[in-house]
């Protein structure tokens, strides 16, 4: 799904010490480490996802000039034997305080021997960065041959998701209402996004509308699920004739009749399998629109080891004998350092111990008042629904243009009946693998995510 090449993703409190350390001194180059886990792609391509940054100590630099650098070999042993021992990759960033944005002969004599020194304790791909400002930078690839490329996206994910170096170049006319909204830079950006939609129920299919209107250029799409007649009163795009077709392929036809230039990927499959879980890793923000409790603990799993944000979005009508009792939605934002799904309740040890039983064992335990019977269908109405899911798609373009202005909420409530909207920011329980940042940004790892995952089933 993302473009061959290795890329990279930082954390934005990486790029903020980066910042610090690099432009502490102006009157003179300067430079450190960033360790950064693995996220291999499908098609060859590779993301860098940042872990931890080191300075080059003072007493580390051979030369320390204006408009040269040179580091010691003592300076990078430490930090390479921890590339290998995790299986990660390593970064060398400067500053060149006067300019250029780009590598100097200098650097390419440089960085040839000590890439040379690095690929042989631990093979890369490898790269370097360039800083003009803290913000400003460019990059490139060490490939374990000596060959060197271009860096071809550079990504921050935070408070914010940003596109340092990247984004499409052209603008369709066709936005031309966006952009007069939030600028053609953030419709480049858009763009050049893969976004992830796991389930296309209610909120899925109206999340996923509004991602194809905006110019989202790629979508990958996830569900296991057939259409029944009983949902078409809620999933958008969907027709009474489709009574047994995949969901996802529903939204597949939306986006060809629509003749948006949006290319989207379909999968009939779970997120409970590895292999359709693995696909995700492609993407830059994934949406959370399924009601079960698994599939939303690997998405919480994902947005902390592989840096993707994950916006997981639900509705809950609560009805007795056909009144409304309440409607809540919620919009809940999982990054690194904030409170995950487990934390926040939302997924608790019975409710997937429950959902793991077959259908037989859990109406048994349920007679016997071990556990919650299986539920009658809950009740769901379009504009809740789809205004949870537009509360989320919000938060994408909060995230991407900061219209909101700087906020440290990482969820959204809304309740329809009183009604009221709410934000807060929960920190992680201490206890929780959420909290544990030895995990973020590890990237490929056995068993991936480090769940245990079922057997597959043979594909259909
Ligand atoms: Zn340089
Ligand atoms: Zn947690």
């Amino acid at each position: 799904m993302s473009a061959p090449g290795v890329t990279l993703t930082l954390r934005s409190e990486h790029l903020a010490s980066l910042g610090a350390l690099l432009f502490d001194r102006t009157d003179v180059e300067s430079a450190a480490y960033v360790l950064c886990g693995r996220s291999a792609g499908e098609d060859g391509s590779e993301r860098l996802l940042s872990r931890a940054v080191v300075p080059v100590r003072p007493q580390h630099y051979r030369r320390r000039e204006r408009d040269r650098l040179s580091v010691a070999d003592e300076s990078f042993v430490p930090v390479v034997k921890r590339v290998r021992t995790e299986g990660g990759a390593l970064l060398l960033a400067h500053s060149h305080p006067d300019g250029p944005l780009a590598f100097s002969e200098q650097d390419d004599r440089e960085e040839a021997r000590l890439f040379a020194a690095v690929q042989r304790r631990a093979p890369g791909p490898h790269g370097s960065l360039v800083f003009t400002a803290p913000d400003e930078l460019v990059g490139r690839v060490w490939r374990p041959d000596g060959r060197t490329g271009p860096m071809a996206r550079v990504t921050v994910v935070g408070e914010r998701l940003r596109v340092l170096v990247g984004g499409a170049e052209d603008v369709s006319p066709i936005f031309d209402r966006q952009v007069r909204a939030f600028g053609p830079d953030v419709q480049r950006v858009l763009a050049d996004l893969t976004v992830g939609v796991v389930g296309l129920g209610g909120t899925g299919s109206a999340v996923f509308e509004q991602l194809l209107r905006l110019g989202v250029g790629r979508l990958l799409l996830i569900d296991d699920d057939r259409f029944d007649g009983t949902n078409v009163n809620r999933v958008h795009g969907s027709r009474l004739t489709d009574v047994g077709r995949p969901k996802v392929e529903i939204a597949s036809r939306t986006a060809a009749d629509s003749g948006l230039p949006t290319r989207v990927t379909a999968i009939d499959g779970s997120v409970l399998d590895a292999s359709v879980a693995r696909r995700l890793r492609g993407c830059d923000v994934v949406f959370g629109c399924t009601d079960r409790q698994l599939p939303r603990l690997v998405l919480s799993r994902l947005a902390t080891r592989y840096l993707i944000p994950v916006i997981d979005v639900g509705a809950l009508v609560d009805a007795h004998d056909g009144t409304i009792r309440s409607v809540a939605g919620r919009v809940t934002t999982l990054v690194p350092g904030a409170s995950c799904l487990l934390c926040r309740g939302q997924v608790t040890a019975d409710g997937l111990r429950a959902e793991a039983l077959s259908a037989s064992d859990r109406e048994r335990l349920a007679a016997e008042g071990y556990v919650r019977g299986l539920d009658a269908p809950s009740p769901a109405v379009v504009p809740f629904t789809t205004v949870v899911a537009s509360l989320g798609v919000a938060e994408l373009l909060q995230r991407l243009t900061g219209f909101m202005g700087p906020r440290a909420s990482t969820e959204t409530l809304l309740r329809f009946d009183l009604p009221k909207l709410a934000t807060n920011a929960v920190p992680p329980s201490a206890s929780c693998d959420c909290a544990d940042a030895s995990t973020w940004g590890r990237g490929d790892e056995e068993p991936f995510l480090g769940l245990t995952w079922r057997q597959e089933a043979p594909a259909r």
